[in-house]
């Protein structure tokens, strides 16, 4: 029987909207329920909600905050493969795949529990004479988040554990094609003493965005999805005068030198490639390869271990690889593959002819291109599949400089021996996240992640210390208290220490 996600409001599910989307099992190719879409009024009342339980939450003293983030990380334990298994369902990446980003997700609640050491301000005594000043950090009050499908539970915890230790209210609207997860996670906070409308959950697509872009009461949007739509939500929200993060798409980038370990570099690579079916902003697309030398063997290296890649559903064991979002998007990914090939790149591994007989989900086997090159389609764009591109230079400059003039900037790798190079590379390249031997480096909550380029829209990154630079505002305060036996002139001179 299926049954409709709704929203989580002030506490409780809650109905609202006349419109509804399927929700789909990717490995099976068939709905397993179905999304309520918010109307207006749904989002106004989130709004109504949250605005309200903002203006007791903000005198909440962080320590007290900290004890309810303490018992929700308690509870995430708890229910931690119930939701990981909500995740696979519908979203298709492999069990094990979807307690990492959980487990990822978790260590933001970790961190945010800091909350009392993080929102500490500062303080100067005899700022001027007698003047003491201090900066402290007041919540913006409601705030949203905006998240795409793949990272259902990851990346909404990028946000509102942090923007809720902060002292804000938070409305969350995840994507409609796997909105199971948020609502639990909600659900968990609650039970975890969140007061009422702390946390809500508003389902739903462009309608319910596009009011919380433009209403007066949100200050501060966060969103995580494709680079399109992250400028579009750049522009709105901060025309309508919020404060806005907008992470966008990637195309990342790995080079591999004549001196990096082969065999090592040819499996941390297939890992970042089609883990997730490619289907991570943090994936690895491309491989620009040091020499032919390099190209050849890596090639051969990848293919062999391609060959016995175990595609199905996520729920099975043993399964690497699960299947793409939707039906729609297999279309693309396989367009792309095609593309390639017209544009003359070689395909070395047809993932369309190796899905394994026998499975009606949106399957798409590893695809491999060898010697693709600048300007080529499916080196400009991001695929989001599992498609990885070998690309040769004569050197590393030549690789860096790919890098450098593409138009995204999430994440790339190097990979080496050699320190010289790997310290030129990090040095240099154009690029927010790097990795030395490590490829897909996301950084640990306690430091935070974004782009470069047209991966981000905005200045403050998700989670980690940006993130409550992002969900407070400063406010300096000088203090004086004059001796009142003392009687005092005016002072007509700008006020200084000199
Ligand atoms: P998407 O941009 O289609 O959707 C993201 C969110 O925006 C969803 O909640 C969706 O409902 C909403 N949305 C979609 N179109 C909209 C519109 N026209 N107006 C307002 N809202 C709209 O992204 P997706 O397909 O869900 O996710 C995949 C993309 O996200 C990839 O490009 C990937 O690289 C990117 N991503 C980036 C990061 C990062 O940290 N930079 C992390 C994860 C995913």
């Amino acid at each position: 029987m299926s049954s409709t996600v709704q929203h989580y409001i002030n506490g409780a599910v809650v109905s609202g909207g006349e419109r509804q989307a399927d929700i789909m099992n990717p490995a099976l190719g068939a709905a397993s329920g179905q999304v309520a879409l918010a109307d207006v009024a749904t989002v106004h009342q989130a709004i109504d909600a949250a605005e309200k339980a903002a203006a007791g939450w903000r005198d909440v003293p962080p320590a007290k905050r900290a004890t309810i983030l303490f018992e929700y990380k308690r509870l995430l334990e708890e229910n931690f493969d119930a939701i990981a298994g909500l995740i696979t369902r519908e979203h298709g990446k492999t069990f094990s795949d979807a307690q990492g980003e959980l487990r990822r997700g978790i260590e933001v609640v970790d961190y945010a529990c800091g909350a009392p050491e993080l929102l500490k301000g500062e303080f100067s005594k005899n700022a001027g004479p007698g003047i003491d000043t201090w900066v402290e950090r007041q919540p913006l009050g409601v705030v949203a988040g905006i998240t795409p499908f793949n990272f259902p539970a990851m990346v909404p915890m990028w946000m509102f554990p942090m923007a809720i230790a902060c002292g804000n209210a938070f409305i969350l609207k995840p994507s409609e094609k796997d909105p199971s997860a948020a609502i639990e996670l909600a659900r968990l906070f609650s039970h975890a003493g969140l007061p009422d409308g702390v946390f809500n959950v508003v389902n739903g697509d462009v309608e319910a965005v596009s009011e919380l872009l433009t209403e007066p009461r949100v200050q501060a949007v966060s969103f995580v999805g494709s680079t399109p739509v992250a400028e579009h939500i750049y522009r709105t929200a901060s025309a309508a005068g919020k404060r806005v993060q907008a992470l966008g798409g990637a195309k990342n980038c790995a080079v591999v030198m004549p001196d990096a370990d082969l065999d090592n570099a040819a499996s941390a690579l297939v890992g970042a490639a089609y883990g997730s079916c490619g289907e991570r902003c943090m994936a690895i697309s491309v491989a620009i390869c040091v020499g032919d030398e390099t190209a050849d063997a890596l090639v051969g290296k990848i293919s062999a271990q391609l060959d016995g890649l175990s595609i199905g559903n996520g729920m099975d064991d043993g399964v690497a690889m699960g299947p793409l979002i939707t039906a729609e998007h297999l279309e693309r990914v396989r367009g792309y593959v095609a593309k390639g090939v017209e544009e003359g790149a070689d395909l070395v591994i047809d993932g369309r002819d190796t899905v394994p007989a026998g499975l009606d989900g949106y399957f798409l086997g590893g695809c491999l291109f060898d010697r693709v090159q600048p300007g080529m389609t499916i080196f400009e764009e991001e695929i989001f599949g599992p498609v990885l591109c070998v690309m040769r230079a004569a050197n590393l400059d030549q690789a860096m400089t790919w890098i450098n003039d593409h138009a995204y900037g999430n994440g790339t790798c190097v990979f080496t021996r050699d320190g010289e190079s790997a310290r030129r590379f990090t040095d240099r390249i154009q690029v927010g996240m790097v990795g030395v031997n490590v490829p897909l480096p996301v950084p640990v909550a306690s430091h935070s992640f974004g782009g470069w380029k047209r991966s981000l829209f905005g200045d403050l990154y998700a989670y980690g210390p940006d993130a409550v630079r992002f969900y407070t505002r400063t406010k300096t305060i000088s203090q004086r208290w004059p001796d009142s036996r003392t009687r005092e002139a005016a002072n007509f001179d700008f006020p200084s220490n000199g």
